[in-house]
């Protein structure tokens, strides 16, 4: 596929730049990023499907009309800044990755958390948190260049405005603490602050390494928790109204977390270990919590981590072919894409390959719901950050599939799709849920509002 990339000028944030910058869930990616994939796994990202997308956005109900509550579908976890910062205007249809607005619209997702993710392996520190700070103003460059059909979001009831004028309803949430570039404590605590100032509405205490909060669930030593840093850290989210997390962390880091939280948490990218055997996924006790804390679990769509014998088998093609692989190494620009040539590359190898479809990802939605009933289950794809999706869902424009297969399930669609996350965003500044900072009232609350 030959792709001409969309591209505009971003001026000073092209300096803190990096082309094909990893994403958040490509774990052993590094030398191994598979592929996004498609019902036809030959039509992915087809150009031609451009002729299908609306560039208008929907005609926006009367003023002052209520909003029909299934309308509202939020996406807890998409990668999509990487890209942003790279250069692509996500306004326009952008050819490959997983989301641009023409496509949010097409799939019915009025709005999705943009995540501000850092790479450990690639940034450290003043480095690492300009680069915070770069895609935290490329998102809301977003925003401010169209604001005919964008809007930046901090609050459920700004999520319901922004559908309600037809608008895409863009928030913001920090991956992984290792953005702050720091270790020092009073610094973390500041630039926390600093980051909510600017819009973001959530921190995932770690990513896929350790780092000064807490242990995750991938990183050198699983068996450990939060760190007294992270305790504070946890505590003054409570206070700032930010969410906590829990996706990524290790098991006793969660535990921790939950011991001392005063608001409900949600994982914001992350699918039931019961039914696939990986760290990254929720054990069934730690879904039952989660849904007893009123917080949710929203499910990671991506392939390698809803079915696990699946992982084995397209790991086992490209150990078999390891040079055909490598070749494609260089092919693409975009890793997203890299993933999805080597995802088409290894059917053709393995035409039993079996990859999971959609009714594989339905089972992970239907066993949060089992164990912690309708409320507990959220939409949290991982798009732009994971090189491999389930058949049928190969971009957030085929959203509407999985509606399909979740309603046949006889799964609602409305908490699921944006009941339940907006019920977690509401929970953080109820007032009278406000607990006291460590140092003061809640009225002691450091500006809040966006700047
Ligand atoms: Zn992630």
């Amino acid at each position: 596929m030959m792709f001409t990339r969309r591209r505009r000028a971003l001026g000073p944030l092209l300096i803190m730049a990096a082309t094909s910058v990893l994403g958040c869930d490509c774990e052993g990616a590094s030398s191994t990023a598979t592929s996004s994939t498609a019902t036809n796994v030959t039509e992915t990202f087809s150009p031609s499907d451009e002729t299908a997308v609306p560039e208008e956005p929907p005609t926006p109900p009367e003023d002052g009309a209520e909003i029909p509550e299934e309308v509202i579908a939020i996406d807890t976890h998409v990668d999509t800044p990487q890209r942003m910062l790279d250069g692509d205007d996500i306004a326009s249809r952008v050819e490959g990755g997983h989301l641009d607005l023409p496509r949010m619209r097409e799939g019915g997702l009025s709005g999705a958390f943009f995540s501000i993710f850092v790479n450990p392996n690639k940034y450290e520190g003043e480095v690492a948190w300009q680069r915070a700070l770069a895609l935290t103003a490329a998102v809301r460059k977003l925003t401010e260049d169209h604001p005919d059909v964008a809007t930046l979001c901090t609050t459920a009831d700004e999520v319901k405005a922004a559908a309600r004028a037809g608008r895409a309803a863009i928030l913001m949430g920090v991956e992984g603490a290792q953005a702050f570039g720091t270790d020092d404590p009073e610094l973390t605590l500041s630039r926390l602050r600093e980051l909510y100032a600017l819009g973001n509405r959530y921190l995932t205490i770690t990513w896929s390494t350790d780092n000064p909060l807490g242990h995750s669930s991938t990183g050198d030593h699983p068996n450990r928790g939060l760190t007294p840093l992270g305790r504070r850290v946890v505590r003054e989210m409570n206070r700032l109204g930010m969410i906590v997390d829990v996706s990524h962390v290790s098991d006793q880091t969660f535990s921790d977390i939950m011991d001392i939280t005063e608001r409900p948490v949600f994982a914001s990218h992350s699918s039931a270990r019961a039914l696939a055997d990986h760290p990254r996924n929720m054990t069934d006790a730690m879904i039952r919590r989660v849904a007893a804390n009123g917080g949710a679990v929203c499910v990671n769509y991506y392939s390698q981590f809803i079915d696990t014998s699946y992982r084995r088998r397209r790991r086992q093609v490209e150990r078999q072919h390891r040079d055909e692989f490598a070749a494609l190494d260089d092919a693409h620009e975009n890793w997203v894409d890299r993933g999805a040539a080597k995802f088409r590359l290894a059917n053709e190898l393995s035409p039993s390959l079996a990859p999971p479809n959609l009714e594989t990802l339905t089972a992970h939605f239907r066993h949060v719901v089992s164990l912690g009933g309708m409320n507990a289950a959220c939409l949290g794809s991982d798009f732009d950050g994971v090189p491999e999706l389930p058949l049928g869902l190969s971009d957030v424009s085929e959203l509407g599939n999985l509606r399909t297969a979740l309603e046949a399930a006889d799964l609602r669609w409305a908490p699921i799709a944006g009941g339940n996350v907006l019920r977690v965003l509401d929970a953080q500044t109820t007032r009278a849920q406000r607990p006291e900072t460590e140092t003061g009232s809640p009225s002691d609350a450091p500006e809040t509002t966006m700047r």
